[in-house]
């Protein structure tokens, strides 16, 4: 893009609730004349969910039932040569973004009377989508080595194809990386808050408050886990339930005891340290939650769809009424 002042314009982010592509064009143009930007328009069909909606041309994708998933019994190979190749020779136009999948950003591109500063577009970023959209056995992409890679090349390939679409528009374009995974949010906030950070990992929750003995330390650490905790467990099937979006913010205190170089920890150190991590912890949240989007695309929202298997009618009413506030919209 060339160089441009912004002078604070507004834009959006992408998603509206319209379901009519061209209503929801002319309240973006009418009102964000300087820098518009194509609507996502996720209540039309879950094709433009922000997951199936840059999906198009993955290999072994299924949109059924809104469920978007990897069927590995396709034949992925022969796809993912395909992606790769037009990776290769950038061939951006193999991995269009068709109507059926953003009705909104091909009647933006059909608008002629535009005359904007810049023009916005938007694609979902390779965190969300590889933790949201898993195989069969419910394996998030993004813990395949092969297909993790593939992503980030579809990804690639569909927001320079977009680029280049809105290119005709104006010749200032803006690409969003959307990456609203609560997770990755906390990422950023916690670098943000200079803390040392790693995404991800493996954590072992175990009966507390306790120390580990040293044969459990070395038990953990064989099965390939990064960190020990006494609450989170509990707390992340409760959330399920509950259809509440969870991370972890996993603040290490020390070592347990297996690190020959490392003094074994005394509840003075550990107490020290504790008081230190809540400091950081809080900075990290309060960084986080003005970036928490308000509307939810992730599969947490309906969660507990596919849960409750019992009859509605044999239920007791007490209990109906004690989870009332969870399980009603599935009741009716
Ligand atoms: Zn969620």
């Amino acid at each position: 893009m060339s160089s441009i002042e912004f002078t604070c314009l507004p834009t959006i982010i992408g998603s509206m609730p319209h379901t009519d592509p061209s209503k929801a064009c002319s309240l973006v143009t009418h009102y964000l004349k300087e820098i518009p930007a194509w609507p996502q328009l996720p209540r039309r069909s879950f094709r433009e969910n922000m997951c199936a909606q840059f999906s198009q041309g993955f290999p072994g994708i299924v949109i059924e039932d809104n469920k978007i998933y990897i069927d590995r019994s396709q034949d992925i190979d022969t796809h993912l040569e395909k992606l790769y190749a037009a990776y290769l020779d950038n061939d951006i136009d193999k991995y269009a973004i068709s109507p059926e999948y953003a009705a909104g950003l091909h009647e933006f591109l059909s608008l002629k009377h535009l005359v904007p500063r810049a023009v916005k577009g938007q694609i979902t970023g390779p965190v969300t989508w590889g933790l949201t959209v898993a195989d069969d056995s419910r394996r998030p992409v993004i813990y395949d080595d092969i297909l993790g890679d593939a992503l980030t090349r579809l990804l690639r390939l569909k927001a320079s194809w977009q680029e280049k679409q809105l290119s005709q528009i104006c010749r200032n374009t803006i690409i969003f990386v959307d990456e609203p995974y609560l997770s990755q949010i906390i990422y950023q906030s916690a670098q943000k808050a200079g803390a040392t950070v790693h995404m991800g990992g493996t954590m072992v929750v175990i009966e507390g408050p306790a120390f580990s003995t040293r044969a459990e330390s070395f038990l953990y650490r064989s099965w390939g886990t990064d960190v020990i905790g006494m609450t989170a467990l509990p707390e992340a099937k409760l959330a399920r339930e509950a259809e509440i979006c969870y991370a972890s913010i996993a603040c290490v205190s020390d070592y347990d005891c297996w690190h020959e170089a490392h003094e074994s920890v005394t509840v003075e150190i550990i107490m020290d340290i504790l008081h230190k991590n809540a400091d950081t912890a809080r900075n990290i949240i309060k960084r986080a939650v003005t970036r928490i989007p308000e509307t939810r695309n992730c599969e947490c929202t309906s969660a507990l769809k596919a849960a409750i298997v019992t009859d509605p009618e044999m239920m007791p009413a007490e209990q109906k009424k004690k989870l009332s506030l969870l399980i009603d919209k599935y009741l009716t």
